[in-house]
């Protein structure tokens, strides 16, 4: 079996584009994502997003690159342009929350969650093993994949639903 991971670097227009830092990713206001220059916002892997807390005090933290955040990250800025652009106030921010079903196979899953802006330190918490973070998991990808309409809709109030049941917070 092999195991690669390839150069974890960003595409060439980004590092050419004139928002990028010396390491090729894009710094953002971490509750915004607006960059430094007028009317232009960054999200997703591309970003470079500093966390307030640390683990130890002389070591900074970036967030890490997920499509959690990617997906949390694109809702607040889409309703930060839609605001600007209705002239309504647009005051949505991205709190760093995330989450993440872990697979283990066997049908089972272990679930991650926390607040990565949390202070003094980032607050991840994790739920142990168990198929229903698995049975998550699944209709969470059939919820991503499904269009907009009745069945996308019933997708999100069973896995909102279960979040409650289960005590996590999952907001899609
Ligand atoms: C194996 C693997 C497992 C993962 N598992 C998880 C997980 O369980 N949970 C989780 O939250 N995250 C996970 N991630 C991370 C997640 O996939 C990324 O954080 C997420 O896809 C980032 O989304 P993005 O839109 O910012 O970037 P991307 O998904 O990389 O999208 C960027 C897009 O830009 C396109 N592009 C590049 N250059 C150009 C160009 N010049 N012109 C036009 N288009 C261009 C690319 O083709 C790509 O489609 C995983 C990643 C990997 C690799």
């Amino acid at each position: 079996m092999l195991v690669l991971i390839p150069p974890h670097r960003s595409a060439r227009f980004v590092q050419d584009s004139g928002l990028a830092n010396s390491a090729g990713w894009i710094p953002v206001d971490r509750n915004t994502l607006a960059t430094q220059h007028e009317n232009v916002y960054a999200i997703g892997d591309v970003t470079a997003v500093s966390m307030p807390g640390r683990w130890k005090p002389d070591v900074p933290l970036m967030l890490p690159k997920a499509g959690v955040f990617a997906h949390s990250q694109a809702l607040i800025v889409a309703e930060r342009i839609a605001g600007e652009i209705s002239g309504k106030r647009a005051d949505a921010q991205f709190c760093g929350d995330g989450f993440c079903m872990l697979e283990a196979g066997e049908d089972l899953a272990g679930f991650a969650f926390g607040n990565f802006f949390a202070e003094p330190s980032p607050d991840v918490r994790l739920k142990k093993i168990g198929r229903s973070w698995h049975l998550g998991k699944v209709l969470f990808e059939k919820w991503w994949l499904a269009p907009y309409g009745i069945r996308r809709s019933l997708l999100e109030s069973a896995i909102t639903t279960g979040g409650k049941i289960l005590g996590v917070p999952v907001k899609l």
